[in-house]
């Protein structure tokens, strides 16, 4: 065939009034008719991302979901059985198919109730990635209500969207984690005169979020962009997961169980308290006598406590997780081919360390970079292949002024 007459295929464009013309086999193609093709194929595989998620869902059961966090989580076993019920349930919620029988399945939205560095981020973090959702995670302490200076709670869901790469869809089913709740508990049982800006109001802004709404959400967010268009945002599937240490809590529990140990005899109420873990009896009553309004404790149905971190917990988070800080260093290692180890003993004396500086579990990391700085700066241009870390190694690294700023920073 003459040059000329080549056409493309799919079009019937000739050569000439193309651009490029690929030859196959038997026939050819244009650039125009590819791009087209290019189109169809992403549209495509935007449709099968989103039926992904409910294949997805419906594979895991709630021991699956709980037995993939324990790959990354360490401890806090009751959070992560009360967990995976209720991310299982929220989801299921989610593939309902539409029935007439009344039965509305509500809302399992999240607290998690425990001090600070015991894991909670990483539990919401953890469930995002095996439900590949997005997450968003955002401090309560900066919320105000609309109108005053701060964010407006729609930020939340601005920093949803942008997780999601504004696919509107996707964020939809999104998770939104939102930190130190307990910092916008009403601060007296009294309701004062003047105003609480941050505290109570916030709470009432934010359970229409919880509940379930449409809110117009700014793209961008905030005030900056006064002239952006709106998105429309159903927060209905939105799993929402508050945290927050709650400091002091412990005194109403402690009040209310020695409230309930006056009203039964001793005979009656066998079970001894373990006085040193309070938090474990944790019941709604006690977040209100703490400060969050009842609508909003109603809209966070499932509450679960963290366990503060004892030492053998911190020994295991170093190594155990599948991407625990020592194998992340072993791998840093091993792409300039050095053989790093470390023994029991260091590892010990590192926790030792992080529990006398109570430097918790986010100390960890900083202990082991200022014992490791030195190394990851001379050994890649060294010919030493090989570093074991000792005991002494570790003391010599962490003098005491180290470790008195390491504390001053956390
Ligand atoms: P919180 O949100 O409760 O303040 P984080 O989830 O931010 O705590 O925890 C801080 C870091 O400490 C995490 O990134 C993780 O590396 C580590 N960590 C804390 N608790 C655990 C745990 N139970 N298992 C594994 N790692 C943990």
């Amino acid at each position: 065939m003459a040059k000329e007459e080549l056409e493309c295929s799919f079009c019937g464009r000739k050569k000439p009034e193309t651009n490029l013309l690929i030859a196959g086999l038997d026939a050819h193609i244009c650039d125009r008719c590819i791009e087209q093709a290019h189109g169809i194929v992403l549209e495509e595989s935007k449709q099968s991302e989103s039926s992904d998620l409910s294949a997805e869902l419906k594979l895991r059961k709630p021991q699956q979901i709980k037995a993939f966090l324990d790959e990354y989580i360490i401890g806090q076993n009751m959070t992560k059985k009360v967990m995976s019920v209720a991310v299982y349930n929220h989801y299921k919620r989610l593939l309902q198919p539409v029935t007439k029988d009344d039965i509305d399945i509500q809302k399992s939205n999240i607290i998690m109730v425990g001090q600070t560095g015991t894991g909670k981020t990483l539990v919401a973090k953890t469930i995002a990635r095996m439900l590949n959702v997005p997450l968003a995670i955002v401090d309560a302490t900066v919320l105000t209500e609309a109108g005053y200076v701060g964010e407006d709670v729609e930020s939340i869901l601005t920093r949803l969207l942008q997780a999601a790469d504004y696919n509107l869809e996707k964020a939809e089913k999104g998770i939104v984690f939102i930190d130190e709740i307990d910092k916008i508990a009403r601060k007296s049982d009294n309701p004062s005169i003047t105003r609480d800006v941050s505290g109570e109001g916030v709470q009432q802004a934010l359970l229409k979020l919880l509940e379930g709404t449409i809110v117009n959400v700014p793209p961008k967010g905030g005030r900056k962009h006064p002239d952006q268009k709106f998105i429309e945002v159903n927060t209905e599937n939105i799993l929402f997961i508050a945290g927050g240490a709650f400091d002091g809590i412990e005194r109403h529990i402690s009040k209310r169980l020695n409230m309930q140990a006056v009203g039964y005899s001793a005979s009656k109420s066998e079970e001894v308290v373990d006085q040193d873990h309070l938090l474990q009896y944790i019941i709604p009553k006690d977040l209100k006598d703490f400060g969050l309004i009842p609508e909003i404790i109603g809209r966070l149905p499932v509450l679960t406590y963290m366990d503060p971190l004892d030492a053998k917990t911190l020994r295991a988070i170093l190594t155990e997780p599948k991407n625990a800080i020592i194998k992340q260093y072993q791998k840093l290692f091993s792409m300039d081919d050095i053989d790093f180890t470390i023994t029991d003993g260091a590892l010990d004396h590192i926790v030792d360390k992080a529990i006398e500086y109570k430097l918790g579990a986010r100390g960890l990391r900083s202990l082991c970079e200022e014992v490791l700085t030195d190394a990851m700066f001379e050994m890649p241009s060294s010919n030493d292949k090989k570093l074991n870390v000792t005991k002494t190694y570790v003391e010599d690294k962490l003098v005491k002024t180290t470790l008195k700023k390491l504390k001053a920073v956390s």
